[in-house]
């Protein structure tokens, strides 16, 4: 693998960043393409990582949670997708999950679920997406009514897309609980065995095989209203100022699949021959590895300039918006060059290559697709 230039603030980062990279070549690189090719869910690699700590690092130690900043937080991630990225992945839409609660919940909502969901045996999932409304999230439909007695609520309605589905132990949903619009909309916090709650088939992906996508099925679901997060009509508003955190784990996904592609490739054009030399000794493959590194340091450094941004406490969506939309994009060139490095070889099955560039598509897609994040941009540089 290439050797990557970390800055790590402390000591206790550069520690919890050594365990992260024994535990990826331990429990996650021996498993990742057989399990990708067999479809299946990783969810005792889930548990490894949660009894490790590493599924709550960004949030309060007061409730179980790692504390670390979102500098450090987010290089895990990338370290995580760079050897699975549905772990990567997994890991950081967990963290979406987790949000609501962790940030617009009651002192005793937190006390009561918070530490449940951060202690590494729960995983979360984060419900906004529907059949008919994706890029234009507000326009959700899932209807929640509050019983007589303001003690239940009554969902109805259909969850599309939903990472970790069936597989979660409880789910942050977005309701329309009223008709005013983006106004209209709460969030809930279901168990996963709610009563009236099931879930759908998988969706046959063209990477990322070893995540569950799946709908969410709310047929009468009976969710109690302790577990409204924040005020009714608040819920887009949570929904979008997790959604901004939540892109940096995008991006930081996207530096890691890149940077995997970028290791195969440059191992690859070094061992391969032709002509009678290493292909990497002929110029349009060096400068195409060049490049490639190029791209994925600065694909970093956006990530990690808005991190910073944020445990600085200044504001960051914009440049959230913008490592999304340009990590992901530098992920799908990366992974596509480093395909073109391999030759034939790199079109099989038989090298990864290929499975990082079928990864790669997707992360232009989530949490926003990249025309959405190009419309976020825009609107700060012509409404400021
Ligand atoms: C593997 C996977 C996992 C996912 N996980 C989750 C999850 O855990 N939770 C969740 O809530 N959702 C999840 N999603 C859903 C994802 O967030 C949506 O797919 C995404 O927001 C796009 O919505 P859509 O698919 O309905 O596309 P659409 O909104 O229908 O968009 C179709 C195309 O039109 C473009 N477009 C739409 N509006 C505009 C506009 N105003 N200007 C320019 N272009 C526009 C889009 O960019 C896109 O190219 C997941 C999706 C996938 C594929």
């Amino acid at each position: 693998m290439v050797a990557v230039d970390r800055t790590l603030p402390s000591d206790e980062s550069r520690a919890l960043f050594e365990l992260v990279q024994d535990l990826c070549a331990k429990e996650l690189a021996p498993r990742a393409a057989e399990y990708e090719a067999a479809e299946r869910f990783p969810r005792e690699v889930f548990r490894t990582l949660g009894q490790a700590g590493l599924l709550s690092l960004p949030y309060d130690e007061q409730y179980g949670g790692g504390g670390q900043p979102y500098e450090v937080y987010l290089q895990v991630v990338e370290e995580l997708a760079r050897h699975w990225l549905t772990i990567g992945l997994g890991v950081s839409v967990h963290s979406l999950a987790c949000y609501g609660l962790a940030n617009f919940g009651s002192e005793e909502q937190k006390g009561k679920w918070l530490p449940g969901m951060l202690g590494g045996d729960q995983l979360g999932a984060y419900c906004l997406s529907e059949p008919q409304s994706g890029s234009d999230a507000a326009a959700l439909t899932t209807r929640a009514v509050l019983s007589g007695d303001a003690s239940v609520y009554t969902v109805n309605g259909t969850k599309a897309w939903i990472t970790h589905s069936g597989q979660a132990d409880f789910y942050t949903l977005m309701v329309r609980t009223s008709d005013n619009g983006a106004k209209g909309i709460s969030a809930l916090l279901a168990e996963g065995d709610t009563p009236g709650m099931s879930f759908g088939k998988p969706e046959q992906k063209m990477g990322m095989r070893g995540s569950v996508t799946a709908q969410v099925l709310l047929d009468g679901a009976q969710v109690p209203a302790e577990r409204l997060i924040g005020t009714e009509g608040q819920g887009f508003s949570i929904a979008l100022s997790a959604l901004e955190a939540g892109r940096l784990g995008i991006a930081a996904c996207a530096v890691g699949v890149a940077q995997a592609a970028l290791d195969a490739a440059v191992e690859y054009a070094t061992a391969r021959q032709q002509f009678g030399r290493a292909i990497s000794e002929f110029q349009g493959v060096g400068f195409m590895l060049a490049d490639m590194a190029t791209s994925v340091a600065v694909g970093r450094a956006a990530y990690l300039a808005a991190a910073r941004r944020r445990d600085a406490g200044l504001p960051y969506g914009t440049e959230a918006a913008m490592a999304k939309l340009f990590c992901t994009d530098m992920a799908m060139k990366v992974t596509t060059d480093a395909v073109q490095v391999f030759g034939g070889y790199g079109y099989t099955a038989d090298f990864p290559v290929e499975r990082y560039m079928r990864e790669a598509k997707v992360l232009q897609i989530v949490e926003g697709t990249n025309q959405v994040q190009r419309l976020v941009i825009s609107r700060t540089l012509t409404r400021p």
